[in-house]
Formats: structure tokens, C-alpha cells, sequence
């Protein structure tokens, strides 16, 4: 396992982190699934207040570990529009993780440009969060979140936060801005869920695994992250102990990508090109604002994927959340086009955009599906 630095916090964190947010279904599993990732070298635990019992399980689960392990716990509490609701979240998740110092505290999900209005209010929840850092129970601060690009730059700007948990892969690059600019500030850099939101990538389609081979689509995403030194972590969600081998036995590869692994990047966009010909729509996110507040480039990132690698059942399970997970993923869904054509002249690629989101929602839409937490 290699570890690195943190951004300014200076912390030395393994390269991947325990996320706990699937690790629910008992204190035994989570203490058993804790166990098992630091044996194998990861120094960094993530957690939050709204994962059900996830703090208190790894209470029971720290209190098992041997003494001299060392390990370094990161909770998330939601951003609030006062210090006092603040205050008694910070009490409340030190006292069910059963310890009175934890090492970095990051605002759930700053989302939105009101959840950062908050964050700079001076009687807001950043009063709070500094007052714990005064009072030693809190070493380092962050944020993770869900929110448009735009946001991310502007919340990383504030200069407030030591560290920022966010979205990025090999699927899905819109936040490589977000990364170069933490970057440039110093701050340490946490990749949410690479296997399950980079593309539910380990139950990957056939198509996608002979695209990828020799290497696995995990692999290769897992190689796309780990070779960029801007990037300190990324996180594990394992529900069990087992579900860490394969991903932790990426934890050395941290070089360069190799000729082979570029060529097979180089196949993986080809095969797009061909499949998705003058449908493909590129990411350049022009076509926003939409005034029926589609998400246009999510949409069509998605029939991107189940066009070009046969990622269906991913683009289900992500096309599904619109209009059921509020600020968590924005946008409603496609078939909520009117017509109205304001997003086409911005369009650089001159595509139908009615048409791909009605495409899109006849192949992904089903029923609702909602976030798995909270
Ligand atoms: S044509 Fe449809 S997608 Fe484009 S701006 Fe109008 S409602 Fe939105
Ligand atoms: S403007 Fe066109 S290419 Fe760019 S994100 Fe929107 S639909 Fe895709």
C-alpha cells in the first residue's frame, strides 16, 4: 500500500480509504470489514452522522483494532445555516465514534450556492467548526460534494477547507477542473466511490470487460486515478471484508500508465467514436441552463456509456436518481423536454438534443430508485 500526503494537513494517508457508508448491516461485519482494511494498509477510515450506524459500528470496530494501529477517521456532518445545530452535530459524532479528537471533519455535501452562502455566513456552520478546531476536537476540515462544477470552484476558493471529497473518473472527467484547483491550493484530494459512481464497474457488461482486457474496467479505473499524483485517496465502500481484496491489491500501482494501459484507454475512446458517431455528445456542458433544469449532459453522458459500452444497468441505476435525490443529483429527467429549442444553437456539436433525451429515457428510465442513505 503506498500512502501520500494530504494536502496541508500533512497527514500520510494510505491511497485507499475505508468509505463506511455500505458497511450497515451489523457492528460484527463493520468491525470484521475495518479489521481486515487495516491489515492490509489502509490508515484512513471516512464516515458520516447521516450513514445510519455507521459511527457507532466503528466505535465497536476501533475498539477492537490492536493499540499500535494508527489510523486516521474522517466524519461528515451536514452544512447548516447556524452554528449551534453545528455544535451539538460535532458533540454527537465524537461521542458515538467514542473519541474526543477526530482528524478531519468535512460539511456533507456542500451542493448548492445556498449550502455555500451558509458556509460563509460568519454565524454560520464554519463558527462552529472552528471553534472545535480551537478547542482541539477537530484537527482539519473539508467538504465533499455533489454539486456543479461551478460550486466546487467557488467552495474551494473560499479558502476555508484543508481538503475536498469529490467525483471524478475515468468516466466521467467534468471535475478535473475541481482537481487541478485543489491542487494548486494544496488541499488533499478524496475520490467518492470509484467503483460504484465511476460505473458500477464491478459487475462491469461484456462488452466493457473485452474492451479493457487484459486489464479489469475496476483496474484500469482504479490505474486512471492512482497515476495522478493530485489526487491522495480514493475510497473503498466495502460491505464486507472481502470486497477489499481486489481493490486493495491496486494499492501499489501508482506509476504512470504504461504503453499497454494507454493503448487500451486509446480502444475505449475509439469504440466510443464509432459508436456514437455524430450522436456523441461531449461534455462541454454549453447546453445549460435548461429551463425545464434537465440535466442535459448527465442525461447524455449516460447514453453515452449504454450506447458505446453496453452500460445499461449503470445508466439505470444513475438516470433513475433524477427527480428523486433533490441536491444530491440535480437535473430532472429527459423526458421533460418541451421542445422549446434554446439549448440547440449552443450546441457545439450541433446535436439533436430532444431527440438523444428521449432516446435516453426510453432505454434507462424504470422505476425510481433513491440514495441508498438518509
Ligand atoms: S429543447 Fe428541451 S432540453 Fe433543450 S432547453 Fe428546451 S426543454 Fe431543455
Ligand atoms: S452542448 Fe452539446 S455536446 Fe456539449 S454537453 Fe450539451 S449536448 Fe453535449
Amino acid at each position: 500500500m503506498q500512502y501520500r500526503r494530504f494536502g496541508k494537513t500533512n497527514l500520510q494517508l494510505s491511497v485507499f480509504s475505508l468509505g463506511t457508508m455500505r458497511c450497515l448491516s451489523s457492528a460484527e461485519v463493520a468491525s470484521r470489514t475495518l479489521a481486515q482494511a487495516v491489515d492490509l494498509g489502509v490508515n484512513h477510515i471516512e464516515t458520516a452522522q447521516g450513514y445510519g450506524h455507521s459511527e457507532v459500528y466503528l466505535n465497536q470496530g476501533l475498539r477492537d483494532l490492536p493499540q499500535e494501529a494508527p489510523l486516521h477517521i474522517t466524519t461528515k456532518l451536514p452544512p447548516t445555516p447556524d452554528a449551534a445545530t453545528m455544535q451539538r452535530g460535532i458533540d454527537t459524532s465524537l461521542q458515538r465514534l467514542g473519541v474526543d479528537y477526530i482528524d478531519n471533519l468535512a460539511l456533507h455535501g456542500v451542493n448548492t450556492p445556498e449550502h455555500l452562502a451558509w458556509v460563509q455566513q460568519p454565524d454560520g456552520c464554519m463558527a462552529a467548526i472552528r471553534a472545535a478546531v480551537e478547542a482541539g476536537k477537530v484537527g482539519f476540515v473539508g467538504f465533499s460534494t455533489h454539486a456543479p462544477l461551478e460550486v466546487i470552484l467557488a467552495a474551494i476558493n473560499t479558502d476555508l477547507f484543508d481538503f475536498v471529497n469529490l467525483h471524478y473518473y475515468y468516466f466521467w472527467q467534468r471535475n478535473e477542473a475541481a482537481i487541478a484547483f485543489a491542487a494548486e491550493k494544496d488541499m488533499g484530494v478524496f475520490i467518492i466511490s470509484p467503483a460504484d459512481k465511476g460505473g458500477q464497474l464491478y459487475t462491469p457488461p461484456e462488452t466493457l470487460k473485452q474492451l479493457c482486457a487484459p486489464f479489469s474496467p475496476l483496474q484500469l479505473n482504479y490505474r486512471f486515478l492512482l497515476r495522478d499524483r493530485r489526487i491522495t485517496t480514493l475510497s473503498v465502500g466495502a460491505a464486507k471484508p472481502e470486497e477489499l481484496h481486489e481493490p486493495l491489491s491496486y494499492g501499489d500501482d501508482v506509476d504512470p500508465l504504461s504503453e499497454q494501459e494507454q493503448a487500451t484507454f486509446q480502444r475505449l475512446e475509439a469504440q466510443a467514436e464509432t459508436k456514437l458517431s455524430r450522436d456523441r455528445c461531449r461534455q462541454c456542458y454549453q447546453c445549460l441552463p435548461c429551463p425545464e433544469t434537465i440535466n442535459i449532459p448527465e442525461v447524455l453522458r449516460l447514453r453515452n456509456l449504454a450506447v458505446a459500452y453496453d452500460m445499461s444497468d449503470f445508466g439505470q441505476y444513475r438516470y433513475r436518481m433524477f427527480e428523486n435525490a433533490g441536491h444530491w443529483f440535480w437535473g430532472r429527467k429527459g423526458s421533460r423536454c418541451t421542445d422549446c429549442g434554446d439549448c440547440l444553437p449552443r450546441c457545439p456539436e450541433n446535436l439533436d438534443i430532444p431527440a438523444l433525451l428521449r432516446d435516453t429515457h426510453k432505454k434507462l428510465n424504470g422505476s425510481p430508485r433513491r440514495r441508498l442513505w438518509g
